[in-house]
C-alpha cells in the first residue's frame, strides 16, 4: 500500500508502507474515498514541529468499510463511514458528556494519507452515512472529519444564536466554515475577517455579510466601530496566535462568547485582561464525533455543501505538491483521492 511520509521540513514523501490489519477486535479497516491535507499538517512540514523520524501522515477520511474485528457491531463491511480525527469509544464519562476528542481512551488518527486505513475503536468512532453517497457528495462529507466539525464546534462554543452578531478570526477551512456553521445557525450578522480576495469571497457565499481586512488593533477597532461601540454576541478564534486571540476576546461584547478552536502556539493570557473582559471562553480540539450524525443530515440534504473550501483536488501521489500549494497559500485546502 502507498501512503504519504513526512521526513523533514518540506520533504513529504509518497511511498510504499505496510498494509493496514486488524490488531483488536474492536478495529475497522476502511478504504479511503477521499482524505485531504490539514493546516495543523503544515506545522510538522514547515519544521515548526520536530520531525524525529519518517512519520506518515494525515487525520482526516471517509471511506468504505473493508473488514472489522469481531467486537465491532455498530458498521459492517461495504458501508460508507465518516470518522473523527480522533477515535474514541464513545461511552466513558468524557464521551457521555460530548468531549470525544477528550475520551479517555482517545487515539489520534495518523495514518489517513494513504489508500487503507486502520481505524481503533470503530464503534465509537465511526458513523455510516444512509447509504453509498454520489461522487459529488464526497468532499463535503469528508470536511466533517475534521474542518467543517471544527467550524461547527467553534460556533457552538461561541453560543451563536439566531439573530446574533458574530465575529470569525481566520480565514483557513475552519474559519470559513465555522462561517457556514454561524449562517446555518441562524446568526444576524456575521463578520468574517480576512485579507485574502478568494477567501473573502468564499466567505460571503458561506454567508459573511462584513468583511474586515484590518488586523489586531487596527481590526479590534472596525469591529467597534461596526457594532456601535458594544461588541460581538459571539467570536469565533480560528487561528491559534496571540495576536488572534487577544483581537478575538477584545472584540466580544461584556458578557459576550469567545470559542478557540486553532490550535494555540504561544498564546499567553493575561490573567488581568481577561478578568476585566467579562466573557465567556471556551474551545479546545474540536469533539467532531459528537456533532456527525447531524452534519451528515445536512450534507445528505443539501443544505449546506462545505466541501466548498476544497479549492485543489489531485490524486494521492501528488500529495506533495499538495502540501506545497497549502505552505504557499495557493490553495486554501486540498483535497486527495487514491
Ligand atoms: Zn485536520
Ligand atoms: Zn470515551
Amino acid at each position: 500500500m502507498l501512503g504519504a511520509v513526512l521526513y523533514g521540513p518540506r520533504d513529504v514523501r509518497f511511498e510504499e508502507r505496510d498494509i493496514p490489519r486488524i490488531t483488536k477486535p474492536t478495529d475497522a479497516i476502511i478504504r479511503i474515498s477521499a482524505t485531504c491535507v490539514c493546516g495543523s499538517d503544515l506545522w510538522p512540514y514547515r519544521g515548526i514541529n520536530a520531525i524525529p523520524q519518517p512519520t506518515p501522515m494525515g487525520h482526516e477520511y471517509c471511506g468504505v468499510v473493508e473488514e472489522v474485528g469481531n467486537a465491532v457491531t455498530s458498521v459492517k463491511p461495504g458501508q460508507f463511514v465518516i470518522g473523527s480525527f480522533f477515535a474514541s469509544d464513545n461511552t466513558c464519562p468524557n464521551c457521555q458528556v460530548g468531549y470525544q476528542s477528550s475520551c479517555q481512551h482517545a487515539e489520534f488518527i495518523s495514518t489517513a494519507q494513504a489508500s487503507v486505513l486502520r481505524v481503533p475503536l470503530a464503534d465509537g468512532t465511526l458513523v455510516a452515512t444512509p447509504a453509498v453517497p454520489s461522487d459529488d457528495l464526497i468532499p463535503s462529507l469528508l470536511t466533517l472529519s475534521d474542518v467543517m466539525g471544527t467550524g461547527w464546534f467553534a460556533a457552538d462554543a461561541a453560543n451563536v444564536k439566531p439573530g446574533a452578531t458574530v465575529v470569525v478570526v481566520g480565514d483557513g477551512a475552519v474559519g470559513l466554515l465555522g462561517v457556514l456553521s454561524a449562517k446555518q445557525m441562524g446568526a444576524g450578522r456575521i463578520i468574517a475577517m480576512s485579507r485574502h480576495p478568494s477567501r473573502q469571497k468564499l466567505a460571503r457565499e458561506f454567508g459573511a455579510t462584513d468583511i474586515v481586512t484590518e488586523r489586531g488593533d487596527e481590526g479590534v477597532a472596525r469591529i467597534n466601530e461596526l457594532t456601535n461601540g458594544i461588541g460581538a454576541d459571539s467570536v469565533l478564534e480560528c487561528v491559534g496566535t496571540q495576536e488572534s486571540m487577544m483581537q478575538a476576546i477584545s472584540t466580544s461584547r461584556k458578557g459576550g462568547y469567545v470559542s478557540y478552536v486553532g490550535v494555540p502556539h504561544g498564546v499567553e493570557l493575561n490573567g488581568e485582561q481577561l478578568f476585566f473582559a467579562h466573557v465567556h471562553l471556551h474551545g479546545g480540539p474540536a469533539p467532531v464525533r459528537r456533532y456527525l450524525p447531524q452534519l451528515i443530515k445536512f450534507v445528505w440534504n443539501r443544505e449546506i455543501n462545505p466541501g466548498k473550501v476544497f479549492d485543489l483536488t489531485l490524486p494521492l501521489d501528488h500529495v506533495a505538491e499538495g502540501y506545497r500549494a497549502m505552505d504557499e497559500r495557493r490553495a486554501i485546502k486540498t483535497l486527495l483521492r487514491p
